[in-house]
């Protein structure tokens, strides 16, 4: 149970608790917290893990990477209260991110059933009632600022709402959402869920956090971004879910997986399962236009490019912050080179393996592979897995789906990530097969209560410090 958290880029490798990882995000020398080593799980291990429901597994996988600072009872508590039937209506029998088979040897895994229709739920749910859960022990509250682009908003409201030790504000830009995205986080205004509407970009609503974020009356806001320990380590134990229910009794069979990736998280959390001992044989990396990673896979030379929009936009980067924490155990766990490596990234826009000792392959070596797609393959992958399976699938998971066609090997299952339910993207569904499905209850008519619950401010720096503490008495 004891795991040592440290920050990537700390020299003295000072082990910090959960606890305080869970509240703080980034370490104060910009490191990202992450294991110094690694648990591992063996064979007789997951035979037992094989036969427990999702809850179970969740807080058999997730203790192993947090340690003791919050009980076993209590994680499983809290669990129990992330993943209920209600904010995931349509899971049968526990099983809370099911696999299903499209042919013989393609699999997909069904992330997507929570609250908000998008993978973030399976992190972000655990996140808030963790956070919450710290909160209450040590008799503190905390205001979280985030921005948002579109899905990250509304999972970080669904799993803030209602938790009494915290307090959200959501900025989004008031162009550029969809109506459906801005409809999802405006039914969660009011109580503790603050969304503010700026009149301006991403970039600004950005711009804005990093802003307030360096000032001392706001040292103590904290977020809910990709970044955190806490995220990452509630979505490792989806990996042995999915693991277990394409290989059934033959533990130890090898299993390619395919996650569509952005900031670097998901993928990073089945690069985790692996090194714990899950016998998953290739991590293949699915990008869409924006291929940052694909390119560092291909030619290990990570380099910054100005991200374009397309149309699985949640995949939508110019480089992936999880990442860093790869690059640590690549370099031998060690925080100054880390640092370095990142340094140079940072000041340069670009770092290459081959300058670190190690060579352009290095994570092929480690398993490692990638691909990217393009608007015309999504809407082919859609309209595929529309004529094949009787499936519709969103923009993200089609391109995952792309990338697995060209990296699929008799003998070897492979599956995809399914990270969106094609709701969210009616128009690209639209464009693929003429018709735009039929919405599940909870989603209908979701548009027609979007105005109301946006407070709008200008890009403003005082504005927003003003509305903030007017809203924390
Ligand atoms: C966030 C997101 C991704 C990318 O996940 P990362 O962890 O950032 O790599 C992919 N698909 C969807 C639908 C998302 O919302």
């Amino acid at each position: 149970m004891n795991i040592s958290l440290v920050s990537t880029r700390d020299p003295k490798g000072k082990s910090v608790s959960y606890a305080d990882v869970l509240l703080s995000g980034l370490a104060p020398d910009n490191g990202l917290y992450t294991p110094q080593t690694l648990p591992t799980v063996d064979t007789v291990k997951l035979k037992t893990m094989q036969k427990m429901s999702y809850i179970e597994l969740f807080v058999a996988i997730k203790s192993l990477l947090i340690g003791d600072s919050i009980s076993l009872d209590d994680q499983e508590k809290l669990a129990g209260a992330a993943f209920t039937q209600e904010k995931f209506p349509n899971v049968v029998d526990g099983n809370f991110m099911p696999v299903v088979e499209i042919e013989p040897g393609f699999y997909m895994q069904n992330l997507s059933l929570g609250p908000t229709a998008a993978f973030k739920d399976a992190a972000l749910q655990p996140l808030g009632q963790d956070m919450n859960y710290v909160l209450n022990a040590q008799d503190k509250t905390l205001r979280l600022l985030g921005a948002t682009s579109g899905d990250t908003g509304s999972a970080a409201e669904a799993a803030i709402k209602g938790l009494d030790r915290l307090k959200l504000f959501m900025l989004s830009p008031l162009e550029g959402m969809s109506d459906f995205q801005r409809a999802q986080m405006g039914i969660l205004s009011g109580g503790n869920i603050y969304n503010l509407s700026v009149r301006g970009r991403f970039d600004d609503c950005q711009d804005m956090v990093k802003a307030l974020n360096s000032d001392p009356e706001f040292a103590d806001l904290g977020a809910v971004n990709s970044i955190n320990w806490g995220r990452i380590s509630s979505q490792v134990p989806y990996y042995f879910s999915g693991y277990f229910q394409v290989v059934g009794e033959n533990i130890g069979n090898p299993v390619d997986f395919v996650v569509p990736t952005g900031n670097f998280g998901n993928i990073l959390a089945a690069y985790f399962a692996k090194q714990m001992g899950l016998p998953i044989r290739k991590l293949i990396v699915a990008t869409n236009e924006n291929d940052v990673i694909n390119r560092l896979i291909q030619t290990g030379v990570y380099t910054v490019k100005k991200a374009q929009v397309t149309s699985s936009p949640s995949m939508d980067i110019s480089k992936a912050s999880n990442y860093e924490r790869l690059v640590y155990y690549l370099l031998g766990n060690d925080p100054v080179a880390t640092a370095n490596y990142m340094k140079k990234f940072e000041t340069d826009g670009s770092v290459d393996f081959k300058d670190f000792g190690l060579s352009a392959n290095a994570l092929k070596e480690n398993g490692f592979a990638s691909g990217t797609s393009t608007h015309t393959d999504r809407i082919a992958m859609i309209r595929w897995a529309h004529e094949t399976a009787d499936l519709i699938i969103d923009p993200h998971t089609a391109d995952a789906f792309k990338v697995a066609q060209q990296h699929r090997e008799d003998g070897v299952p492979i599956l995809s990530m399914a990270t969106a339910l094609p709701v969210k993207f009616e128009d690209t569904i639209n464009e693929a097969l003429g018709f735009i499905p039929e919405r599940e209850a909870r989603f209908v008519g979701l548009e027609s209560e979007t105005q109301k619950s946006f407070t709008i401010i200008d890009p403003d720096i005082d504005a927003l410090k003003e509305f903030i503490r007017n809203e924390s008495t």
